[in-house]
């Protein structure tokens, strides 16, 4: 139950009517939930509401709401606004009735599902629920309740939307609240309601709530907008037409069958911007927009009809060179399609003109409520609907980048698909779920992307690629000997940000890639060889270079050196230009044996008895840190990293990272030589360690240093105390390794950080 539900006992003083007087209102009130119904294209089960209502009349008989009317007008009203407002079913104008029951009443979920049925039950049960557990006093402004929030309700999308109505009606009735009460459900409906019924299409819905939610926390700017707007209300009306007039003789010139209207802006979103921009409401010139919405049958065709309708307008006005928003090509996260141009009207003031199919216009108005209400008396409603949620469950309980895109093409990907962050400065980001804190700097600018080192969220330190939650307030943190890394590619998540990267990199790479080439045909020179293609395939198999410019990169970057072994090889590629996929393997594996057996001598792994290859190969690493198995250069995986097996010539296993690209080759060509491999956890049994570092403190060393613990090393920070003091700071810091090297390693890295003095193990 909400806040302003608690019912009451007492009828306040003032409470005139005569108890057949209000029930003869209440049965009006329901009376018209059920007119409603019978118009609407759903199927007539008027019995089942009937019997919801007095179930539901009798449980709460008695009771009023601190207004004083009787507590029954609530559910009525809430079952109203979910059949009238939202469209929905029998089912859920049941559930809208019983809502509070289960909460309030000593009946419980049995009950209901005995007498309704187990899909109304399930309902009523998932609204208790919520209304308990999530919006509890604490829990409202936590984004990882939203999330469970949205998991919980994904279970019946009615569960929301029903919800939806509720809070609707106890925002529509939050007047009868003490202050206090109304300013807390003010602020939450506006954090977490309005953003949800944007979600979820509900247009209308989320407007209201957010101008009710306004109305409630500054009074006295809604009433000063208010006035405003019913002030200036004829001008407006005569600018509007003045303006719409030879646009609308142009469209009718063109043929086109058309609706044109103009848009008058929420009053909360007026003073939103004015908020926003620091202008007072005179200088809200986009207090209105004129919107065209055109028929036409041909989804192929509205592209063209926007960009004829666009043509047209600034044929006729003067267009605003930065204004011009095209979701026709490019929709938003929502869905929203729509081709927007702001011009100068004639009388010197900026109109916004929204250019929309009727298609377009369904999925702005109504959004995913549009894709199923109108479903709904055609087909199996509840076939449709629950097909549907399983798909929002499988995507929140996954949450794995192709479901998401999947989503985003179906435009219906109002779950956790979008999330809204703030920058220090109080501007909201959108971007999609999964975005990290280097999408946003990217976002923001290019530069703030290429820089980024670390990021601040709700003033934690976290890493670039740390993901954001809804509600998140995000600074990012910038060093100017930061470069853009390719490996970023892997998590970032909006196009924009991998757009801007590759660009990045591509200036960063060009003069690398220009003297790798350069010294790539010295060195062919000087050895008598030529550039054939053979040549250059064997060079990008040996090197694991995607493509020519790749392997000009590594040289030019001097990641790779062109070894004297190559030359022999290359010579004879120069006769046989055919080289068979074993061929290579076997000498791409001799190559690495090679470095093997240089590092057999150095004690670093040991191959024992023949390994067996019918069971699983236990990777154990002694307290001498000697393993019996081998890392191999390509991939380098970790303990703990998902693996495969390889035994190499020498019998020794080799261990490459199941995702590595070799390990594919080897699969393919060495079936019989792969083993299964398992890491012995217990051996290597983990302990904890103190490292404290010192150092002088310059802007950004902190950071630094967290950020090379928490993503170059894969070690586990089990606490993390920092100290700063005028120009020197202490960090202690436990962590959670199998061997001393891990530490040692830690220290060495610590070190090359600049302005780091000391860092060292304590034992
Ligand atoms: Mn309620």
């Amino acid at each position: 139950m909400d806040a302003n539900n608690k019912p009451h006992d007492k009828a306040p003083a003032g409470h005139t009517m005569t108890p057949e007087q209000e029930e003869r209102m209440v049965q009006e009130a329901f009376d018209e939930v059920l007119q409603g119904y019978l118009r609407s294209n759903h199927r007539k089960k008027v019995e089942v509401i009937e019997r919801a209502f007095r179930f539901a009349r009798e449980a709460h008989r008695g009771v009023r709401r601190r207004s004083g009317e009787p507590y029954i007008l609530h559910p009525i009203a809430v079952a109203r606004i979910a059949s009238q407002e939202i469209g929905l079913g029998s089912t859920s104008i049941c559930a809208a009735l019983l809502h509070d029951v289960v909460e309030d009443t000593d009946y419980t979920v049995e009950d209901i599902e005995r007498a309704f049925g187990h899909k109304v039950a399930q309902i009523v049960e998932g609204l208790t629920k919520i209304s308990g557990g999530i919006f509890g006093d604490k829990a409202s402004a936590q984004a990882e309740n939203f999330r469970k929030l949205l998991l919980t309700m994904s279970e019946d999308i009615r569960v929301v939307l029903i919800k939806m109505a509720d809070r609707l009606h106890n925002m529509r009735t939050l007047g009868a609240q003490p202050p206090n009460k109304q300013y807390k459900i003010a602020g939450e409906t506006l954090y977490i309601y309005a953003p949800l019924a944007h979600r979820l299409g509900l247009f209308a819905i989320k407007t209201e709530l957010e101008d009710l939610s306004f109305k409630y926390e500054h009074p006295a700017e809604y009433a000063s907008i208010s006035a405003k707007i019913i002030e200036t209300e004829k001008r407006r009306r005569e600018a509007y037409t003045d303006f719409a007039a030879p646009i609308r003789q142009r469209l009718d010139e063109m043929g086109l069958t058309y609706e044109a209207k103009d848009r008058l802006k929420s009053v909360y979103s007026i003073w939103h911007k004015m908020e926003q921009k620091h202008i007072p409401f005179e200088e809200v010139y986009d207090l209105y927009a004129m919107r065209i919405v055109f028929e036409c049958d041909d989804p192929a065709r509205e592209k063209t009809i926007c960009w004829n309708i666009y043509s047209a307008i600034t044929d006729i006005y003067k267009l605003h060179p930065e204004r011009t928003r095209d979701w026709v090509v490019n929709p938003k996260a929502n869905g929203y399609r729509a081709l927007h141009l702001t011009v100068m009207g004639p009388d010197g003031n900026w109109v916004e003109v929204q250019i929309r199919s009727r298609r377009m216009d369904e999925i702005a108005e109504k959004g995913f409520a549009a894709h199923w209400r109108y479903k709904i008396g055609e087909g199996d409603e509840e076939s449709e609907l629950n097909a549907w949620l399983r798909t929002i469950k499988d995507i929140l309980e996954n949450p794995e980048p192709s479901a998401i895109d999947f989503l985003d093409t179906l435009k219906l990907n109002l779950f956790a698909s979008e999330i809204v962050v703030f920058t220090p400065s109080g501007e909201l980001v959108t971007l999609p779920a999964g975005a990290t804190v280097l999408d946003l700097a990217f976002e923001l600018h290019t530069e703030l992307g290429t820089h980024c080192i670390a990021g601040k969220v709700n003033h934690r330190l976290v890493p670039p690629d740390h993901r954001l939650s809804s509600g998140d307030q995000v600074e990012v943190l910038t060093s100017q000997n930061q470069m853009p890394q390719p490996q970023w590619e892997s998590f970032l998540v909006t196009a924009r940000a991998k757009t801007r990267l590759r660009q990045a990199l591509r200036k960063l790479r060009h003069p690398l890639i220009a003297r790798g080439r350069e010294m790539l045909e010295q060195w062919l020179a000087d050895n008598g060889l030529e550039q054939s293609p053979a040549v250059m395939s064997k060079l990008l198999g040996t090197y694991h270079a995607a493509n020519r410019d790749d392997l000009y990169y590594q040289l030019g970057a001097d990641e790779i050196v062109l070894g004297e072994f190559l030359v022999d090889t290359l010579r004879k590629q120069k006769e046989k230009s055919a080289t068979g996929l074993l061929r290579k393997l076997l000498r791409l594996s001799k190559l690495s044996s090679d470095e093997a057996a240089e590092k057999q001598a150095g004690g670093e792994a040991a191959p024992a008895a023949p390994v067996s290859t019918k069971e699983t190969y236990v990777l154990r690493t002694g307290a001498d840190g000697v393993s019996n198995y081998r890392l191999c250069e390509c991939c380098n995986p970790i303990p703990g990293d998902d693996v495969m097996g390889f035994i190499a010539d020498d019998g020794a296993v080799e261990l490459h990272a199941l995702t590595c690209e070799r390990a594919a080759l080897l699969k393919a060509g060495y079936g019989p030589r792969i083993v299964a491999t398992r890491w012995d956890d217990t051996a290597a049994a983990r302990f904890m360690a103190h490292v404290r570092v010192e150092g002088i403190d310059r802007h950004g060393i902190l950071q630094e240093l967290i950020y090379m613990i928490s993503t170059h090393l894969a070690i586990d920070i089990r606490r993390l105390d920092i100290e700063a003091e005028s120009s020197v700071f202490h960090c202690d810091l436990w962590v959670r390794i199998s061997d001393a090297d891990v530490a040692t390693d830690l220290c060495r890295r610590i070190l090359t950080i600049e302005g780091v003095q000391s860092a060292a193990r304590i034992k």
